[in-house]
């Protein structure tokens, strides 16, 4: 690690003042990403804005037809809060199965989605349930925010403040892990939201995570596992590793989106 500043802003305001007065400054939420980054050298910040003080970035309520999760909800509060299990339990059930107890208790949903890693999970369910990123600037639609392998719409000192999930009708979850590390080789988030619109977003198989337009035509007409059973994902630009093919990843696309639904129910 290099030597850095750090910094503990108690307001959002504060916060982003830091960032933009020097922008080689990073913020950090749980660190679990950031900080194996610095120790690698991969990242050289001048200073850490360390979020964790921040009560704004705080909290989850559900509100009408919209769940609110705070920045720096950590995956652990989202696994078990009772408003997340109740409106929208296949988040609550994604984020129990994130990594391991110690990444659950101190990684952020805000951490994961700002920082838009294809194998995580988070950005499907963001994608695949239409939510809206909140920033301390702007609202963002989902479609709009993952542009690219850890690449968002968040632009330099934007800081992500919350995230707004519409309560759908059903959603269901399904990934297949890489047993050694546990970040997703290919998952399906699949949801059938209040306004009848269905969205399938496919996270792990590409650079960034994605929606499958085919098998969200197929489930409007037909909410059923058989209905994506036939629906083959073309490999062409999904990732290919020593953990497995673009070919495996692009079955496995079809593999998860079934199980997804049954999930869904
Ligand atoms: C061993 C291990 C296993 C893991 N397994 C999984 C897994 O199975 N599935 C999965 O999804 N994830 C997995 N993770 C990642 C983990 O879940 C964290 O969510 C992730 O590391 C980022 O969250 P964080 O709060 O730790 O962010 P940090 O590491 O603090 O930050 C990550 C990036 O986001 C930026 N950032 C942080 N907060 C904000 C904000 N509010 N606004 C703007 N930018 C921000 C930081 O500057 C940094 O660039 C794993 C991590 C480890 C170490």
């Amino acid at each position: 690690m290099y030597d850095f500043a750090y910094h503990k802003p108690g307001s959002v305001a504060d916060a982003v003042k830091l960032l933009t007065a020097d922008p080689e400054a990073r913020p950090i939420s749980g660190g679990q990403t950031l900080l194996p980054a610095l120790k690698h050298r991969l990242n050289r910040p001048t200073a850490l804005v360390d979020l964790s003080g921040i009560a704004e970035l705080k909290g989850i309520r559900k509100e009408g037809d919209t769940l609110t999760i705070g920045a720096l909800a950590r995956h652990v509060d989202v696994a078990e809060s009772a408003e997340v299990t109740s409106a929208i339990p296949a988040l609550a059930r994604m984020a129990a199965n994130i990594g391991d107890i110690q990444v659950r208790n101190r990684g952020t949903i805000g951490g994961s989605v700002a920082n838009n890693d294809p194998a995580a999970d988070y950005p499907a369910a963001v994608l695949g349930l239409g939510a809206t990123i909140v920033t301390d600037r702007r609202r963002i639609a989902a479609d709009d925010f993952f542009q690219g392998m850890f690449t968002t719409a968040l632009e330099p000192g934007e800081l992500l403040v919350a995230i707004e999930f519409p309560i759908p009708e059903k959603a269901g979850y399904a990934k297949m892990r890489n047993p050694a590390s546990r970040y997703v080789m290919t998952g399906a988030f699949v949801a059938r939201l209040r306004s009848g619109e269905v969205r399938v977003a496919i996270n792990g198989a590409g650079p960034c995570v994605f929606r499958q337009a085919e098998m969200e035509k197929a489930l409007s007409a037909n909410w059923s596992p058989e209905a994506v059973a036939n629906i083959r994902q073309s490999p062409e630009g999904l990732n290919s590793d020593i953990h497995g093919s673009a070919e495996y990843r692009a079955h496995l696309v079809t593999v998860m989106a079934k199980r997804a639904v049954a999930e869904a129910g």
